[in-house]
């Protein structure tokens, strides 16, 4: 089963959707006119809506076939999430095309115009043929950019409101191949915390240490002592970064500062790694403080957790995909990312499996992120076909 045909035969009604949400930005909680095209549309396709989550989330919910058709029996009310995210980012875009973005310093550059036009597509179809057992929760979620949306949904009662048995996610990957899909059976998007030191020492003049107590000395022993952490705590089979990204201190050439700022990023893929990360950086900035008679405040700065898929519903998202791109094309060995992504918060509530969509190689080098990213809408029939495939599989009638 490739493309659902009813799907292909809106692609070009995706396309013009896709270009419109692109052309129309909107930054992380912000997604007014998002919302509202979106809710609109799933009402004119017959779908019910809910608004008002996380400020501009949309909810749509599709009832499938129920027991008493004749088609299918029912096998119980299962109910099955699938997650787009709607938000843009602050970057002024660069492309020139028609549906650039009309708004300055704004634009989709991550994509999030083709994810929910996917969700879009696939909640049509859903609703049309209804050819399923269960109920499809459609979850447009803003904020993934910066906020935590996906958060601030389960805080606000996500999964008692709608209760889902399961949650999915997409994401689009431009370096892989249009026509190929990559599950990870676990880790499949760090963990993005961050930390800040402020070092306090005594200043003084710059010819007279022996009169101070260094900060500037004291957060250099303390910047190489914190790669130890990975490299000496760590399980060499763990993966994790610790880097450090600013530091400042000081004035002028000829003083010694009474303090010194730190800060950085950690970045791993299990909580365990996570906790020892956090707690050997805590000994080490302590005493190294305190080894070059300064005192240091660490302040740990909780991110979205790692994005973990669950196995079983991996290889189930694989042969959903594999229904549509065909046997060959799902890598499930591929190493997760170091970037981080807040659908986490949700597969933290339910099992479920979020996966990366080829994008193909774009010419200009312009990945996610970049002034001159664009989706790629050779992917809307393909992700849209997943999500219906993925629908029909774990909701499947009983003939
Ligand atoms: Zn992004
Ligand atoms: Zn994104």
């Amino acid at each position: 089963m490739p493309v659902h045909n009813r799907i292909a035969q809106q692609a070009d009604e995706m396309r013009q959707w896709r270009h419109y949400l692109h052309a129309h930005p909107e930054l992380a909680f912000e997604e007014h006119n998002t919302a509202d095209f979106l809710a609109k549309k799933l009402e004119s396709f017959g779908i019910e809506v809910h608004r008002g989550m996380a400020k501009t989330a949309v909810i749509g919910v599709i009832k499938g076939k129920s027991a008493n058709d004749t088609i299918g029996i029912s096998k119980g009310a299962r109910v099955i999430g699938l997650r787009a995210d709607i938000d843009a980012l602050p970057i002024p875009e660069e492309n020139q095309f028609e549906h650039k973005s009309g708004t300055d310093g704004i634009m989709h550059a991550c994509g999030h115009d083709g994810h929910a036009t996917m969700l879009l597509g696939a909640a049509k179809y859903l609703a049309e043929t209804r050819n399923f057992d269960g109920t499809v929760v459609v979850i447009f979620q803003p904020a993934e950019e910066h906020g935590g949306g996906g958060k601030v949904m389960c805080d606000e009662g996500l999964f008692e409101q709608f209760p889902m048995d399961t949650v999915w996610g997409m994401h689009n990957w431009p370096g892989i191949d249009v026509g190929r899909a990559v599950i990870q059976r676990g880790a499949s998007m760090a963990a993005a915390d961050g930390f800040e030191i402020h070092i306090t020492g005594r200043g003084g003049h710059a010819a007279m240490p022996n009169n101070t107590a260094d900060p500037i000395y004291a957060a250099a022993a303390l910047i190489q002592s914190l790669q130890s952490v990975v490299s000496r705590n760590l399980d060499p089979l763990d993966q994790a970064v610790v880097s450090v990204t600013q530091c400042h201190g000081g004035f002028t050439h000829n003083v010694i500062p009474d303090d010194t700022f730190i800060e950085g990023t950690a970045r791993y893929f299990s909580p365990a790694v996570g906790a020892i990360i956090k707690d050997r950086m805590a000994h080490i900035i302590e005493h190294v403080a305190t080894a070059h008679g300064c005192s240091a405040q660490f302040k740990w700065i909780e991110g979205y957790p790692p994005t973990i898929n669950d196995a079983a519903a991996a290889d189930r998202a694989a042969q959903a995909a594999a229904d549509v791109l065909g046997s060959g094309s799902i890598d499930m060995d591929a190493p997760p990312s170091m970037g981080s992504e807040d659908f986490a918060y949700m597969l933290q509530q339910r099992p479920g499996a979020y996966i990366w969509l080829g994008a193909g190689h774009p010419g200009d080098g312009a990945m996610l992120h970049n002034a001159k990213y664009d989706f790629n809408d050779e992917l809307l029939p393909l992700g849209a076909s997943y999500w219906a495939t993925l629908v029909e599989r774990e909701l499947g009638l009983i003939e």
